[in-house]
């Protein structure tokens, strides 16, 4: 069931959020032993909330005003999100014990609408992952296979949502990370525009990157969380104070009619999986048939997204993560003396961080030190540059831009853990869009061999309500979303 689904059965009074939240919980009981997608649940709390959303409900009926947006609603959060008085532990033994004191503004956002939290999902340590293998305490399974990754770093989201253990999920992405697991598991994942949603309360990877997104069944609960956490915080000095369109409002009719559509020639490349290229361009034959025009476009600096990402995000993290000491909060290794919590730092930050998360905090120091810094941090910037007027020049020519969203389906666990530079490759699709700040989305376009394949769709920033329209023209044109594993 979608989240709008489920809130037409509310407010028609014929399930209750009680009811609603027990079916997920009870799914969670059959399935998640094998799946592993939830760090943490918390079924007492969810099911007060529940209560209080019924009785909320109740009044809405009898006064015949209309309720929140999401009320009643269960969804899974990633573990990267702080959830006041809730655990939330970035996927690292660094902050095992760590219970945030306040509400990312995300949950702000959805509790003002009424979503009812039923528990934190599994996730890449800090983000860092493109298969949920390097969360400090266990990997997620994919519904589709056991046997296969659920993508990553918001993997936990992605495969609970799947094997519908929540209504709607959150993911975080930096260079992939939401829409990759959704491709991989079979459902929709979008990443906002840089800015469009608030980072605050977000446990930081790289900050320049770093979004939240909504990882849902259909496009139209996309648009409506979407529109549920986006909007100006003056918490946050990076979000953007522009107006918030009504995306639902903006889905629209089902006709792409001279809609223009780019196709990369540089994200068809060699190595690429064929299932995943006949897939995606059958999807694209599907969008000219509702009346869309589509033209090759080229964004020549393409390669360099991955060594340009591969800098700059380490970089950020080796900064951000100079934080977790074993002074201030988290996991605190040994005691010791004032004057020896040098050697306090060293044994926490050695035993609180997993393999992936050092090196990534060693690349980022090493581009970033004197010496190297022009060599390698500040061309790494100029290459971004280069990858957004690649973008700007395309978008002179066509509306959206249309490419696979990975380059294969799901993989086996264990098959890229010790090859990092596979593994990072995952991502070659995910991290030109992170670097020029613009909305994609990732929606099901088909299955090889049993396995998802995901369509990626790229606007303009700050233009999610086109991507969201073309995506739900799609959609409705086609049952793939519809899809579920045969878990
Ligand atoms: N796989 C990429 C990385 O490891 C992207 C992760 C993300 O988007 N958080 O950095």
């Amino acid at each position: 069931m979608t989240a709008h689904e489920a809130y037409r059965l509310l407010q028609k009074g014929e399930i209750s959020s009680v009811e609603l939240t027990r079916a997920v919980l009870d799914r969670i009981d059959t399935v998640d032993a094998r799946l592993k997608a939830f760090l943490t649940l918390i079924p007492e709390q969810a099911l007060e909330r529940a209560r209080a959303a019924d009785a909320l409900w109740a009044e809405h009926r009898r006064a015949g005003t209309s309720a929140p947006g999401l009320l009643g609603i269960p969804m899974a959060i990633k573990d990267e999100i702080c959830t006041q008085g809730v655990l939330t532990t970035a996927g690292s033994k660094i902050l095992y014990n760590f219970v945030p004191p306040y509400n990312a503004e995300v949950m702000e956002r959805l509790h003002a609408a009424g979503a009812v939290l039923i528990g934190k999902t599994n996730n890449d340590e800090f983000a860092m992952g493109s298969s949920t293998e390097n969360s400090a305490f266990f990997p997620t399974c994919n519904p589709w296979d056991l046997t296969r990754v659920p993508g990553g770093s918001s993997g936990g989201s992605a495969a609970a949502l799947a094997a519908d253990e929540t209504i709607f999920a959150l993911g975080t992405d930096t260079g992939g990370s939401v829409r990759q697991p959704a491709a991989l598991c079979g459902v929709v994942g979008l990443r906002p525009s840089y800015g469009r949603v608030s980072r605050y309360g977000v446990i930081a990877f790289a900050s320049s990157l770093d979004q939240v997104g909504p990882i849902t069944k259909d496009v139209q609960d996309a648009a409506l969380i979407l529109g549920t956490l986006a909007g100006h915080d003056p918490k946050e000095a990076t979000s953007v104070d522009l107006p918030v369109p009504d995306y639902v409002a903006a889905l629209g009719p089902v006709t792409l009619q001279g809609l223009r559509v780019g196709v990369p020639k540089e994200y068809f490349i060699e190595g690429m999986q064929k299932g995943v290229e006949d897939a995606v361009r059958a999807a694209i034959r599907v969008l000219e048939s509702l009346g869309a025009i589509t033209q090759e476009v080229s964004l020549p600096h393409t390669d360099y997204s991955l060594p340009a990402y591969y800098l700059l995000a380490p970089a950020e993290a080796s900064a951000n993560l100079a934080r977790y000491d074993g002074v201030k909060y988290g996991l605190r290794a040994k005691e010791g003396p004032t004057d020896e919590m040098w050697a306090v730092m060293r044994e926490t930050r050695g035993e609180g961080f997993g393999a992936e998360v050092k090196r990534r905090i060693m690349l980022g120091t090493y581009a970033l030190s004197a010496g190297y810094y022009d060599a390698y941090y500040l061309k790494a910037q100029k290459v971004r540059t280069l990858i957004k007027r690649d973008f700007d020049q395309a978008f002179k020519q066509v509306d959206v831009i249309v490419a696979p969203t990975t380059p294969s389906v799901a993989f086996k666990i264990g098959e890229k853990v010790d090859d990092p530079l596979q593994m990072y490759l995952a991502d070659v699709f995910t991290l030109a869009q992170s670097l020029a700040g613009i909305p994609a989305i990732s929606i099901p376009c088909g299955l090889v061999d049993g396995l998802p394949v995901g369509v990626q769709i790229m606007g303009q920033a700050f233009d999610e309500a086109r991507v969201l329209q073309v995506a739900h023209a799609y959609e409705q044109a086609t049952d793939w979303h519809t899809r579920r594993p045969p878990l």
